[in-house]
C-alpha cells in the first residue's frame, strides 16, 4: 500500500535570455547529464524528471504552476545553473505549494586550471548564481531544503534522497485518511488535538467510527476466511501451544483473526491508511486488537492506542519515509526504566500493539490475559525488537503549532531475558543520556505515544518538518538542556502566532 513508482521530482534550472541561444542549449545540455546521472547511478528512491530551462518570469510561473496541479509530481528541485535574476521568480515562488529544494552544485567539479576563459565562467555561475536565488527565498520566507555539493557526490545524493522521502511523506499526508474507532482514552490530555488545524497543517483527514461500524465487519467475516488467516498465522508465526487447530485456546484465535479480516474491510473499504482503536469503546468486539493491529502496521497502515490519531499518522508518515530502507517502524510507547546507574536503559511496549517489522526474529503468536479492557484475553505476536540506531518520535499539539519531538536511540538487546513479559518490547538507550534525553524531552512535552524506526535518521524527520511547517526539536549527542530550554523559549517566540502554511 506504499509506492514511489509513479512520483517524481521535478528538476528546474533557472537562467535568463542574456547569454544567447548557444548557451542556453549548453546550459540544457548539462541539466539534462545531471538528471540523467541522478537517475543513473542509482539511490535515489524517486524518479527526477527534466524540465525545460526556465529563462522568464512566464515560463517560471507556468512550470511552478502545473508542478503544483501534477498528481505525480511530489516536489522540485531547483538549480541555478547561470544567473537567473530572482525577481523572475517571486510569483512562482509564492504560489508554489509542493516541496522544494534547492540543489547548489556546479556541473563541472573542479576548475579546469589550464584552459579556464571567460566562457566557462559565464557558463559556470552557480556560485553567485544560487546565491541570488536562496535570497529571494529568504526573503519571500520560504521553507526549503538547501543540499550543497557537486551532484556526483554520493552525500549530495543521500541528502537529496532524504529530502525526496520526506517529499513523498507529504504527498502521502495529503491524501491520508485516519479511521478513529472509538474516541480518546478517557481523561487523557496529549492524545487529544485539533484535527481541523492537523487537516490545515499536514492534510491528512481524521473522522470517527463507533465500534458498531467495525462489528458490522466482523459479523461478515465468514468461517472460510477465518480459517485461511489462521493458517497464515500457523505458517508465519511460532504458536503458543494451545492456539494451534483443535487446541484448547484456537477459539481465541479464530476470534483474533475474525477481528483482523472485519478489521481490514472496514479500513479497505475506506480507503484509510491509518486507524485508532481504544479499549473504553470496545462495544461487542470481544477482543482488544492485538496481532490484528499488528499486522495491519507490518502491512503500512498507521496506528495509534487510546485514541491517538497524531501518532496514527506519524507511524504511517515514517513508514512512508522508510519504504524500502532497511529496519522496521513501529507505533511505540516509553514504558518502564531500567535506572541502574552504571547501565541505563527504557524498555518500550505496548499492551499489545507493536509492529513486527521491528522484530529481531520470528514472533511468537500468544494468548494471556488482559487487565484493561474488561474483554478476553487478546492474542498477540511476542517478540524482541532488532538492534541498532534508531529515532523515536512524537508529534503533539501546543495549541498554536504542532511540535515534533526526536529522540535519536540505540536500540540494544534486552539485558536479559524476559520470559514473563507477554508482550512485544525494545529496550533502548536514548542519546545522549537517558537522563538528559527524558529532561528534555519532558521538558518539551514530548509523548509517551511515539513511532520508533530503525530505517530513518533525523534528517528525514528535519525535512519532513520543514515542508509541513511544523516545529522540529531534536535530542540527540549535541543537545545541552540548557542550550534546548533556550530553545523552547525561542521557539515559544516564533510560533506564538498561527504559523504560515507551508
Ligand atoms: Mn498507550
Amino acid at each position: 500500500m506504499i509506492d514511489y513508482a509513479p512520483l517524481e521530482v521535478w528538476f528546474l534550472t533557472g537562467s535568463q535570455h542574456l547569454y544567447g541561444p548557444e548557451t542556453l542549449e549548453r546550459v540544457a545540455e548539462h541539466s539534462r547529464a545531471i538528471v540523467d546521472g541522478l537517475n543513473g547511478e542509482g539511490g535515489l528512491p524517486v524518479r527526477v524528471v527534466f524540465r525545460p530551462v526556465l529563462t522568464t518570469p512566464e515560463e517560471i510561473s507556468g512550470t511552478l504552476g502545473d508542478a503544483d496541479a501534477d498528481p505525480s509530481c511530489i516536489g522540485v528541485v531547483a538549480w541555478m545553473h547561470t544567473f537567473s535574476p530572482a525577481k523572475m521568480w517571486i510569483g512562482g515562488l509564492t504560489r508554489l505549494r509542493k516541496p522544494l529544494c534547492h540543489l547548489h552544485t556546479q556541473f563541472n567539479r573542479d576548475i579546469p586550471w589550464s584552459s579556464i576563459d571567460m566562457d566557462f565562467m559565464n557558463l559556470n555561475q552557480s556560485a553567485h548564481g544560487d546565491r541570488e536565488f536562496g535570497f529571494i527565498c529568504s526573503r519571500l520566507r520560504l521553507s526549503r531544503k538547501v543540499v550543497v555539493g557537486h551532484w556526483q557526490e554520493p552525500a549530495v545524493r543521500r541528502r537529496l534522497g532524504v529530502w525526496m522521502r520526506a517529499a513523498a511523506a507529504w504527498h502521502d499526508s495529503q491524501r491520508m485518511r485516519i479511521a478513529r474507532i472509538g474516541d480518546n482514552m478517557r481523561q487523557v490530555a496529549v492524545t487529544e488535538g485539533d484535527k481541523v488545524e492537523a487537516e490545515r497543517r499536514f492534510g491528512y483527514a481524521v473522522n470517527g467510527y463507533g465500534v458498531a461500524d467495525l462489528m458490522e465487519r466482523v459479523d461478515a467475516v465468514t468461517e472460510k476466511q477465518v480459517d485461511a488467516l489462521c493458517e497464515e498465522y500457523a505458517d508465519s508465526y511460532a504458536l503458543m501451544q494451545g492456539l494451534e487447530k483443535d487446541g484448547a485456546k484456537h477459539g481465541s484465535l479464530r476470534e483474533a483473526a475474525r477481528i483482523e479480516a472485519g478489521l481490514r474491510a472496514l479500513l479497505e473499504e475506506g480507503g484509510f491508511h491509518g486507524f485508532t482503536d481504544t479499549f473504553e469503546n470496545l462495544g461487542r468486539l470481544r477482543q482488544l486488537p492485538g496481532i490484528a493491529a499488528q499486522r495491519l502496521m507490518a502491512d503500512g497502515y498507521g496506528f495509534g492506542a487510546e485514541g491517538d490519531w497524531k501518532h496514527a499518522a506519524l507511524v504511517r508518515t515514517m513508514k512512508v519515509m522508510a519504504h524500502g530502507l532497511d529496519g522496521g517502524t513501529t507505533f511505540m510507547e516509553d514504558y518502564t526504566y531500567h535506572l541502574d546507574p552504571s547501565d541505563p536503559a527504557i524498555l518500550g511496549a505496548h499492551m499489545l500493539e507493536i509492529c513486527p517489522t521491528v522484530a529481531a526474529g520470528r514472533p511468537s503468536c500468544e494468548v494471556h490475559p488482559l487487565g484493561i479492557g474488561g474483554r478476553e484475553d487478546p492474542v498477540r505476536l511476542v517478540f524482541d525488537a532488532a538492534t541498532g540506531p534508531a529515532v523515536n518520535a512524537s508529534v503533539i499539539d501546543m495549541g498554536t503549532r504542532f511540535r515534533l519531538v526526536v529522540n535519536t536511540v540505540g536500540v540494544i538487546e534486552p539485558l536479559e531475558a524476559l520470559p514473563k513479559l507477554p508482550v512485544a518490547r525494545a529496550l533502548w538507550k536514548p542519546r545522549p543520556d537517558l537522563e538528559t534525553a527524558a529532561e528534555a524531552w519532558i521538558l518539551a512535552g514530548g509523548a509517551h505515544h511515539t513511532s520508533l524506526s530503525l530505517a530513518l535518521t533525523p534528517e528525514h524527520l528535519e525535512d519532513f518538518a520543514a515542508i509541513a511547517g511544523v516545529e522540529f526539536l531534536l535530542i540527540d549527542d549535541e543537545t545541552d538542556v540548557r542550550v534546548f530550554r533556550n530553545e523552547l523559549r525561542w521557539n515559544d517566540a516564533a510560533y506564538g502566532r498561527i504559523a504560515p502554511l507551508p
